[in-house]
């Protein structure tokens, strides 16, 4: 099975990938690592990019569509995968299409998990980080403001991305690029929307009966 998987940022798209990729048997395929992989394997596409992100560029759609490529045509990617991150805008979308059809993977399903932004907002409001190994934890767990994973004291603080005008900010960013992206998959393939609130495997339970 091949899927491209989007998400709000909030909704856990990595963690749902995850679970996914595991219950699925495919890998999952997250632009990010692979990027971060073929900079640091020094492939060709990798030496590339990291040239243009020394320079504060951001890696152009030519550069990324490579690395898919050589990443699809792994042999782990033979029986499906689920890419994360990727398509971003339409031109990205057309693109991969063209890839897809290069490489004969066709067809595929598009997931879109989506969220109800009050609650993205109360969730992610809600929560500190541990300036000493990064744990996040809700307010409701926290006793001393001491982390429960690491035992550092008074260690616990609100990340800057956690702020309400932020999280606004992104999720407008989200929402204006990536419904013409859905928009796009609506003319051909059928985009099956996964409403994401609630417990992780509940979401996940309610992707996988969507998908078969
Ligand atoms: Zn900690």
């Amino acid at each position: 099975m091949r899927i491209i998987l989007f998400g709000a940022p909030g909704v856990g798209k990595g963690t749902q990938a995850k679970i996914l990729s595991s219950k699925l048997n495919i890998p999952h395929i997250s632009t990010g690592d692979i990027l971060r992989s073929a900079i640091e394997k020094k492939t060709h596409l990798g030496i590339e990019a990291k040239k243009l992100m020394d320079k504060g560029e951001l890696v152009p759609d030519e550069i990324m569509v490579g690395i898919i490529r050589d990443t699809l045509k792994e042999e782990r990617s033979k029986n499906g995968f689920i890419l994360d991150g990727f398509p971003r805008t339409v031109a990205q979308a057309k693109e991969l299409d063209r890839l897809l059809t290069e490489l004969n993977m066709n067809p595929k399903k598009i997931v879109a998990v989506t969220t109800d932004e009050k609650e993205i907002i109360k969730r992610l409001t809600n929560r500190k980080a541990c300036k000493n190994c990064n744990y996040i934890l809700p307010l409701d767990e926290i006793k001393d403001n001491s982390c429960p994973n690491c035992g550092a004291k008074d260690s616990l603080y609100q990340r800057s991305d956690d702020k309400e005008e932020v999280i606004k900010k992104r999720l407008e960013i989200f929402n204006s690029t990536t419904k013409p992206v859905l928009d796009y998959y609506n003319e051909n393939d059928k985009v099956i929307y996964v409403e994401g609130t609630g417990k992780i495997e509940e979401i996940s339970e309610r992707i996988l009966s969507k998908l078969t």
